[in-house]
């Protein structure tokens, strides 16, 4: 048994549509099907969001053009769609519109109704490629994951809640003789209200259902032949990594890789469930396994690079960062009560700063926070100042193999130094698994090119 996910890259219109369902319908194991909103469309409907909740009414063209693709798709997979179309697809437009038109009065879109919107590109792609494969064959149904998978109310980047979710899972997917089409991305809270796990969150959403359902695999289909050792988009060379461990893709996910959530593997951690990432348009290609007990890897000492960008660093300086207790933990306390992310943290022991690195959109109202709840910190001087630096780039060098290895940080940091880059913070992580270092932006494409030229030239590779 086994979930299959199809990405939007693999949905991107009904001749791409048609290909995933060859791959589903010719694997009879693959009974579990977890799709994310076609190609563009996530982004059409936050973009429509956003323009209603200025009043700007470009959004109803927006809407129009998502209706039109969605009403072309099916009529160009089943002929005879008049009445799933009337019944189905209409009124889900008819609801959608309603809600814009709300936002649009309202001129405001909470995180609640921007994961309403959100919410109608998996359920509308889900219904589509439903019907169209029972028009195909039999035993097909459509699975509204909003009723399967409970969530708390964090909005946008909701977390799982695990127990009731399995039991759910379990009791409504039960039919084996079935294929059931899942709307990934999306869950509810117990009241019922449409939440989302982030950008990417379909990859989530099947390995919360094979681990719920103890599945043999998870497969992620998607538009390249595997995790690649770099992002293609920057390092035109990368190549696939046909075996990784399940913590060194977590550790990619996290720094950016784009090709998994980074919450992908947590639920098959424990189960040691492993998850293929596979080309929808290469399907014979073996593609990459992540796998618990991952011996057999790529020789050499790092796997991979990935990266995140639109990240900014605050330099949090002052004398009570050294030797007065709790500073630490007050600064830390104002980063959770706003929900921000650290992504990276640096200290020197010797100096009297703290740098913390969190995504440039959350970095100024850290600092406005910072100065109010640490007014008195700053009154009595322990804390001098919050420099902000935008436009910065974190890279992280992963691999396992990494660990006990010495000389790698020497090799990176002369590959970084020959390029004349300059690093702002470094980070290892205690698992050793793992380096990162911050740079400008600006430098990413070079910096990126000559790790990869440095530890990962495919000619190293046998
Ligand atoms: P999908 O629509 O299938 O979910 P995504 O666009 O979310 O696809 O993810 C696949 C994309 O991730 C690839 O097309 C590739 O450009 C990008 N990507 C970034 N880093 C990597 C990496 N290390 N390995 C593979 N793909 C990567
Ligand atoms: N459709 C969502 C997004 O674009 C979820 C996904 O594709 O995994 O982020
Ligand atoms: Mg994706």
């Amino acid at each position: 048994m086994k979930v299959v996910k199809f990405g939007g890259s693999s949905l991107g219109d009904a001749k791409r549509i048609k290909i995933a369902a060859e791959i589903i319908r010719s694997d009879k194991t693959s009974r579990f099907v977890v799709l994310s909103a076609m190609q563009g469309v996530t982004n059409q409907l936050i973009e429509a969001a956003l323009l209603a909740s200025k009043g700007e009414l470009l959004y109803k063209t927006i809407f129009e053009s998502l209706k039109q693709l969605h009403l072309d798709t099916i009529n160009q997979l089943v002929t005879n769609n008049e009445s799933f179309t009337l019944k189905i697809l209409i009124p889900m437009f008819e609801e959608l519109e309603e809600i814009l038109h709300g936002i649009e009065l309202l001129q405001d879109c909470t995180p609640r109704t921007k994961d309403l919107v959100m919410s109608f590109g998996e359920r509308l792609s889900c219904q589509i490629v439903s019907f169209y494969l029972s028009s195909i064959y039999d035993s097909v149904e459509y699975i509204d994951s909003r009723d399967i998978i409970k969530t708390d109310e964090n909005f946008s980047s909701a977390a799982v809640l695990f127990e009731e979710s399995n039991t759910l899972i379990v009791n409504r997917l039960a039919n084996l003789s079935r294929t059931y089409i899942i709307t990934g991305f999306i869950g509810s809270t117990l009241k019922g209200i449409t939440t989302t796990f982030g950008r990417n969150g379909s990859d989530y959403t099947a390995s919360i259902i094979g681990s719920a359902l103890s599945v043999d695999s998870v497969e992620i289909w998607t538009d390249v032949d595997g995790v690649l050792s770099a992002d293609p988009r920057i390092v035109p060379n990368a190549y696939v990594i046909p075996e990784l461990s399940m913590e060194e893709a977590s550790e990619m996910a996290y720094f950016g890789a784009k090709v998994i959530h980074p919450y992908t593997l947590h639920p098959l951690i424990e189960k040691k469930i492993p998850c293929w990432i596979k080309n929808t348009f290469n399907p014979s290609f073996s593609g990459s396994v992540i796998k618990d007990n991952c011996i057999n890897h790529e020789p050499g000492t790092i796997t991979a690079i990935a990266s995140i960008d639109n990240v900014s660093s605050l330099n949090i300086i002052g004398s009570g960062l050294i030797g007065l207790p709790g500073m630490t933990s007050k600064i830390f306390l104002v980063f959770a009560k706003l929900g921000i992310n650290i992504i990276m943290i640096t200290q020197a022991s010797s100096e009297h700063s703290l740098c913390v690195l969190c995504r440039t959109e959350d970095a100024h109202r850290a600092r406005e926070q910072m100065e109010t709840d640490l007014k008195e910190s700053f009154q009595s001087h322990y804390l001098r100042e919050i420099e902000i630096r935008d436009n910065l780039e974190i890279v992280a060098v992963i691999g396992d193999k990494m660990k006990g290895t010495p000389g790698i940080s020497g090799r990176l940091f002369s590959a970084l130094g020959n390029n004349k880059i300059n690093i702002q913070a470094i980070a290892q992580g205690s698992s050793e698994r793992n380096i990162s270092f911050v740079i400008d932006s600006s430098d990413k494409k070079l910096a990126i090119n000559a790790v990869h030229e440095t530890f990962l030239r495919p000619k190293d590779i046998p």
